[in-house]
This record gives structure tokens, sequence and C-alpha cells, in this order.
């Protein structure tokens, strides 16, 4: 009997013993399972860790926004659910599928245009919308009198390594080309950047002159009575004055300033703040050898996107 007693006592005493670790137990699989699935949402959007910030946080709202959506939906089937912590890892999954066409790092879409190509093309096209103005599709460009190199060669290279820079800063950039032997006109271009939905249009080219003493960079704009583009003009001017200054304090290139021009079908024809940067003159010997210099092309582009980064931190 007194054995008896015994057993059941001890039995008693192990009883709150066993609760506990069964309580123990529960709690760490609750920690597991926490942990766990965090973990696997990380994994399935690991591939776009390229994202900077800004678009993390946009990505943030939207999921938040989608959150409410399916929440409002929702409202009638499931009720009786006070808590559910891993509700915001599941409704980030709806927003995988992409339009092909979207901004995303940083939020803003650039399309640049290397100037010219192989061939300049002789065939006329309107020099604006509804014009009677014709102009040729393509010219050819200049070639660095002291280097031998053609201007559809470097304004190539120039935009290649501003689109890698762009990117690395976390803008989507479309280029109109990224190989010589192309036949896009000058308004076809313009089209394009209208196309893949760019927020500015940067072309890119390169000046030459008679007097081998001309040198320096100038940027293109449209004016505010351009018969095409005016409403433009205001945020493409400013485009020009940010990029032009960016550039110049970058490569220590003399400023010719921003002009207005009206006349250009690859302005006229844009949709969006546009803007077209003569990287210096080919024609002029110290412009064209530090135009093929590596080291001074990425101040170049430097000085570029540091100027298109103020462009966007003004807006
Ligand atoms: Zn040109």
């Amino acid at each position: 009997m007194s054995n008896h007693k015994k057993k059941v006592s001890s039995n008693r005493n192990r009883l709150p013993i066993i609760l506990s670790l069964v309580v123990v137990i529960l709690a760490v699989i609750a920690v597991i399972l926490l942990f766990c699935l965090p973990d696997k949402s990380t994994k399935q959007s690991g591939k776009e860790s390229v994202k900077t910030e800004v678009s993390s946080k946009k990505k943030e709202k939207d999921s938040s926004l989608d959150q409410e959506d399916k929440k409002a939906g929702s409202k009638s089937t499931e009720k009786a659910e006070p808590e559910e912590p891993k509700e915001p890892e599941e409704l980030k999954e709806p927003e995988e599928p992409k339009e092909p066409i979207e901004a995303k790092g940083n939020g803003h879409i650039v399309c640049i245009d290397p100037g010219h190509q192989r061939s300049g093309e002789s065939a006329k096209e309107p020099n604006g919308p509804n014009s009677k103005t014709m102009k040729a599709r393509v010219t050819g460009g200049t070639r660095g009198t002291t280097t031998g190199v053609y201007e559809y060669e470097l304004t190539l290279t120039i935009s290649q390594a501003l689109k890698t820079e762009l990117e690395k800063r976390g803008y989507t950039v479309y280029m109109t080309r990224d190989t010589h032997d192309v036949k896009i006109s000058n308004m076809e271009r313009a089209q394009y950047a209208t196309q893949v939905n760019a927020d500015i249009y940067f072309r890119i080219h390169a000046n030459g002159a008679g007097s081998s003493s001309a040198n320096g960079a100038m940027m293109l704009t449209p004016s505010a009575s351009n018969p095409y583009v005016a409403n433009l003009a205001s945020k493409s001017k400013t485009l020009s004055q940010d990029v032009l200054a960016a550039y110049c304090q970058a490569t220590g290139m003399k400023n010719l300033g921003v002009q207005a021009n009206d006349t250009m079908t690859g302005l006229n024809w844009a949709t969006m703040p546009m803007t077209l940067i003569e990287l210096g003159f080919m024609t002029n010997p110290r412009d064209d050898k530090n135009m093929e210099d590596a080291a001074y092309q990425v101040k170049m582009v430097q000085g570029m996107a540091n100027g298109i980064d103020a462009y966007f931190q003004g807006q």
C-alpha cells in the first residue's frame, strides 16, 4: 500500500515535468515554423535581390495594398482567425508575374540612343509628327581626326558603359541599338523610347567642326516654342542642364552650354523629356584622344549618370 502510494505520488511529481516538456517541444516547433517560412519566401525572391531599397519599399506598399484587397475579398469566408503572422509572406507570391515593360529597381526607365549606325540612310522621313519637312532617316556622323574612330563606334561604346552604370544605380535601361549594323531612323528611335515607356530619352552623339580648335561638350534640347514637343521643353531643359553640369564637372570638358534645337527629328518625335549630348569634338585632337581613353570614359559615364540621378532627384 505504502509502495503503491509512493508510485502514485512519484507519478504526480512527474506530471508537471512532462507537461513542461510538452510545452517546450511545442514552443520549439513553433519557433522552427516561424523561421522556416520567411526563409522560404526569401529564397523565392532571391533572384530579385538586386533591387534597391526604393523598390522594396514600393513592393511592400504594393503588397500591403494587395493584402487589403485580398482581405476585403475574403472577409466572409475566413473570420475567426485572430492571429495570422505569416500572411504578408504568402501574399508576396501573386506579385511574381511581371509585365515585360515595367519599371523595376529605382522605378525609372531610361532609353539611350547611341547616335548613328554603320551606314547612314538618305531616304527621308518627316521631321516631326504631321510635318511636311522631310529629313534624312539617319546621317553618317563624324569621325575622330586623330583616332580614326567613327562617331557611331564612340556613341555605342559610351552608351553601353552608361547602360551598365545606370543599371547598377537601379535604372531600367533600353537602347535603340546594340550593334552597328542596323537601319533605324531617328524617328523610329524616338518611337522606340515611347514603346518601352521610357521616363527620359537620352541621345548620345559627338561633335565635329571644320576647325580643329573647337572643343567641349554641349547639350541640345527643344525650345518652349517647339511645334511638336513644347510641353516637354521645361523638363527636357532641366535634364539637359543637370547632365551637362555633372558631365563637365566629372570630365573637365569645356562647357558649351545647353542649346535650344527644334530641327532634330529624333527630338521632335519624342514623347517624354529628352536630351541630346554632344560628348565632345572628334575633330579636336585632345577631345578625340580623351574620349577614347578608358579612364576618361569612366569619368564621362559617371558624370552623365550623376546628372541623370540629379534630374530624377529634382522631380
Ligand atoms: Zn551625331
